[in-house]
Parts: structure tokens; C-alpha cells; sequence
């Protein structure tokens, strides 16, 4: 049976050591259908997806983290967007992107390619995001933000992303974790804590097996006692909707409008973050027109 999706933060040696850990199988899944990806770009969708739900569980209420990774692999780009109450949504540039396995795993690293990883923290009281830009490490996502999280944040970090595809390609098991050393951990401490960063399962198993955040933690941190500090469900949410597509079509002008009702009879317009489609008729057009 497997563990529903959910964050769980945790720290163990006296505050020295941060926990965070997700599993995040039904909204990755959910990723999958939205988008229809191939295995190798599900794989690589519902890793960043994980990793910015991570990374968002650190922000204050307000704040919004989005991950860019943009790559010359043939999937091109992955995007994904968190807060810190546990909302993600998310998208890659070419969707149907498959490689052959490499070494038996899925080759995210190949699919995404060389490039650039850009991270935006956006804060709903300042205008200026903060935006760190670094080369893409492996483009295998979790080496890509322990770089991040080391060059830009400077904390030590050990990241854990995976997303199991079945044969049907349907997302069974996804999840991750960050184990991080904080000011004032002791040389024991980080010793042990490479220890077991080396020893631990591959975090896809461990949701395969049916383990919960806090059992991935006790894992993953064997030997110390991790307490829970907090604890959010986690999910795929898109904010989208048809008053927003309208909104978007008003700020077109009229004169796109007219041409869309003279041309096509109907405006398609496809969010790019959900997959969402909406169709807006000649009737809803010709309103959208008298009300600008
Ligand atoms: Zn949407």
C-alpha cells in the first residue's frame, strides 16, 4: 500500500541536521496525465515537481519558489512552481520525450542536457525576486539542486529525487528528500550523516515499499532521532481559470478578438502549467468585445 502525498519536516542532532521529505506518487501521476509525458520526461517532470515542493517547504507564507531548468537535451525545458502550503504545478517543453534506459535507469540527465538551472524565490512584498542562475551539474535534477543549494544558499546538502515508471507508463512511486547540515554541527555529526547519506535506499524503493515521509527520514537519517517539526499534504494545483483566460484575451485588445470570432468562430486557449483547455464561443467572444 502506498503512502498518500504528503511533506514532513524534520530536524535530528539538536537542530544540526535538517530533514525534509515528500512523497509525491499521485501528483506526479497526475503530472503524467495532464501532460501526457513519455516515461523519461514523466521521470523528469515529477522529479523538479518534488524537488521545488522541497525547496518550497522553506519559504516564508508569501513566497513562491519556481524551478527553470533549460537545457539542449531533447526535452528542451522543465518548469515548476511550489508554495510553501504544499501547491505545485508544472510543465516540460516536450512532453512526449523518451530516451533509452541508461544503465537501467531513466536518462533524465541526457533528455535535459547542458544548460542552465535558474531559481526564483518571488516574495509577495518585494518586486525584485531573488533569481540565482547556474550551470546545469548533471541535469539529473537532485545533484543539480544540492549545487544550488551549496553555491547559492551555502548549505551542505544531500538531495534524493526519484519517480518510478511503470510499463504502462503510469507514475507509481515518486518522492524525495534533502538532508541538510546546519551552523554548529559537530565533525561527528557530518560524518555520520555521510554515512548514511551513502548507505541509504534510492528514495523511489522506499516509496515503492510503501514508506511514509517520516519513515524515508528515519531511514535515510539511521542512527540519529528525527523529530517532526511540520507536516503539509502536498498536490498538483494549477491556478488557471476562465475568468483568467478572459483576462488574458481582454489584454490581447479587441481588434485580436474580432479577428479570432471572424476567423476561427471560437477562441482555444491551453494553459501551459495544467494542460487545462478552454474553449470560449462566438457568443462569449462578442461579450468579451462589447465589455472592453
Ligand atoms: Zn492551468
Amino acid at each position: 500500500m502506498l503512502s498518500p502525498d504528503l511533506l514532513v519536516k524534520a530536524t535530528a542532532a539538536d537542530n544540526t541536521i535538517r530533514a525534509l521529505a515528500a512523497v509525491t506518487t499521485a501528483l506526479a501521476e497526475e503530472a503524467r496525465v495532464r501532460h501526457q509525458t513519455a516515461p523519461t520526461a514523466s521521470a523528469a517532470l515529477g522529479r523538479t515537481l518534488t524537488a521545488s515542493l522541497l525547496l518550497g517547504s522553506m519559504l516564508k507564507e508569501d513566497e513562491k519558489l519556481s524551478l527553470q531548468f533549460m537545457g539542449r537535451g531533447p526535452l528542451r525545458g522543465i518548469f515548476a512552481e511550489a508554495n510553501g502550503q504544499g501547491e505545485v504545478r508544472g510543465f516540460v517543453y516536450h512532453p512526449r520525450t523518451h530516451l533509452p534506459l541508461n544503465r537501467g535507469k531513466l536518462n533524465v540527465g541526457g533528455a535535459v542536457g547542458a544548460g542552465t538551472l535558474t531559481v526564483i524565490r518571488a516574495q509577495s512584498w518585494n518586486k525584485e525576486p531573488y533569481r540565482s542562475v547556474l550551470p546545469i551539474v548533471s541535469g539529473e535534477i537532485g545533484a543539480d539542486i544540492a549545487h544550488y543549494l551549496l553555491s547559492s544558499e551555502q548549505i551542505p546538502s544531500a538531495v534524493s529525487l526519484g519517480v518510478f515508471v511503470a510499463p504502462t507508463e503510469a507514475v507509481v512511486a515518486a518522492g524525495g528528500f534533502i538532508l541538510q547540515v546546519m551552523p554548529g554541527a559537530s565533525p561527528e555529526t557530518i560524518a555520520q550523516l555521510e554515512t548514511c547519506v551513502a548507505r541509504a535506499k534510492p528514495v523511489s524503493q522506499l516509496v515503492r515499499e510503501g514508506a511514509s515521509p517520516i519513515e524515508i527520514i528515519t531511514h535515510a537519517l539511521e542512527g540519529f532521532t528525527p523529530m517532526t517539526v511540520g507536516e503539509v499534504p502536498v498536490r498538483f494545483v494549477c491556478r488557471c481559470s476562465r475568468e483568467r483566460v478572459m483576462g488574458a484575451l481582454v489584454a490581447l485588445g479587441v481588434a485580436e478578438i474580432r479577428d479570432l470570432v471572424k476567423k476561427e468562430g471560437q477562441a482555444r486557449v491551453t494553459c501551459e502549467f495544467c494542460n487545462e483547455q478552454y474553449v470560449l464561443d462566438r457568443g462569449e467572444l462578442e461579450a468579451l468585445i462589447a465589455s472592453c
